[in-house]
């Protein structure tokens, strides 16, 4: 399989790193304070279907996904709102669990939850202080963003660049506690009325970044295959887990970093802030979990694009279509279908970078010529068996 590397940013042959070892991927969550919009969707959808593709060509997986269930956001939600902050977490991260089931989106073999993992994230940051990549101001531990040659070495930006993001994302390069306004925090010490949890450097709570290292090191060990999450999460989140990570162990943290391009929806980044969502569980009052797997399947996993309203009627259409073929009657003439040449399509596209508007394509054809085939009596038990195996490594249902 090839796959696009956005360290390299060149399309490059996936290897496993030996026969029986599984393939390890991460993918970073959701901070769960409101309701999952289809952008969540995408990103789960993405890596369930590799988990999938992968498993159907013989490799082992294990796929690590974690919850930010402790963040500013959910803080203010939780205050705003009158709940408490943990309740809000647990509740919204049930919800989107139960969307994700819907969409048939396998649950990872590990989900972390950020609040249960500090122990880790407190041995790391223990190391950073230890080789003075990182420094203590008033309880609060920095990443010394100087002592790390090669910061910025995923998403390329320069200095400038990366000091008007970080401004832009939350990192508050204002903050006079830091020796430079690039440092960004590791751990937070105790503020009034927010919830801490205990370090050698007193109450506090981690910083985003340090999560994810923690999470995917302790489960998935210090080097891992894929990293994944949106287009928006390379810098400084991700830039930042390299930086923690490869500090503390010395080794390489990631050996294929895959991001989801941006959905965005009237003409805008689908967010939260911006307000311009398109909630799963409203779709799924219209529109089959096939359908909304189709619609987000139709469009390159990297690209960035823009959700239009008719494209899920699109891919409700197709749905139908496959479940039609998928059902038709069965003659006795024999059926010219050629199954095998399907399915080698179809594994060429997946194989080309994930490339699955081809494979809807393919799946599209297969299944015209099903229908085709069945109104003239032919026998197509066996294309439809090819049908149902192919859209199984989709993850749709037919139903
Ligand atoms: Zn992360």
């Amino acid at each position: 399989m090839r796959l696009y590397n956005t360290m390299t940013d060149r399309v490059e042959e996936f290897t496993p790193r030996g026969p029986d070892v599984p393939v390890t991927i991460y993918a970073c969550g959701i901070t769960p304070y409101d309701v999952s919009h289809l952008g969540h969707a995408l990103v789960g959808l993405t890596y369930d279907v590799l988990g999938r593709y992968l498993r159907y060509r013989g490799f082992g997986t294990r796929y690590v996904q974690n919850v930010t269930d402790i963040d500013d956001d959910i803080l203010k939600r939780a205050a705003r709102d009158g709940v408490a902050w943990d309740e809000l977490g647990r509740t919204q991260t049930e919800r989107y669990l139960a969307t994700m089931d819907r969409l048939n989106i396998l649950r990872p073999d590990v989900y972390a939850k950020a609040t249960e993992e500090t122990e880790k994230m407190v041995e790391i940051i223990g190391g950073l202080l230890e080789d003075r990549l990182a420094y203590n101001k008033e309880g609060h531990i920095f990443f010394r963003v100087r002592a790390d040659a090669d910061y910025g070495k995923l998403s390329k930006y320069d200095r400038a660049e990366m000091l008007a993001i970080a401004a832009e994302r939350g990192g508050k390069p204002n903050d006079p506690l830091k020796e430079d306004p690039l440092d960004f925090l590791l751990w937070q010490a105790a503020a009034p009325g927010e919830p801490t949890w205990p370090s050698p450097w007193g109450p506090g709570r981690p910083g985003w970044h340090i999560e994810c290292s923690a999470m995917s090191m302790k489960y998935l060990g210090d080097t891992i295959d894929v990293h994944g999450g949106g287009t928006d999460l390379i810098f400084p989140h991700h830039e930042s887990e390299i930086a923690q990570s490869e500090s503390f162990s010395k080794q390489p943290f990631v050996r294929y970093w895959m991001h989801v391009g941006m959905l965005r929806y009237e003409g805008e980044k689908m967010s939260k802030s911006l307000g311009n969502l398109v909630m799963v569980p409203k779709l799924l009052e219209t529109y089959s979990p096939d359908a909304i797997r189709l619609c987000l399947l139709s469009h390159r996993y990297r690209d960035a694009w823009d959700y239009e309203d008719a494209a899920i009627d699109e891919a409700q259409a197709l749905a139908d279509h496959l479940k039609a073929a998928a059902t038709a009657a069965v003659g006795s003439t024999p059926a010219t279908i050629d199954s095998d040449g399907f399915r080698e399509r179809f594994i060429a596209a997946m194989d080309d970078d994930y490339n699955t508007p081809v494979v809807l394509d393919i799946l599209r054809g297969l299944a015209d010529q099903i229908v085709a085939g069945s109104a003239q009596g032919a026998s197509v038990q066996q294309a439809q068996a090819t049908l149902h195996e192919l859209t199984d490594v989709l993850g749709l249902t037919l139903i």
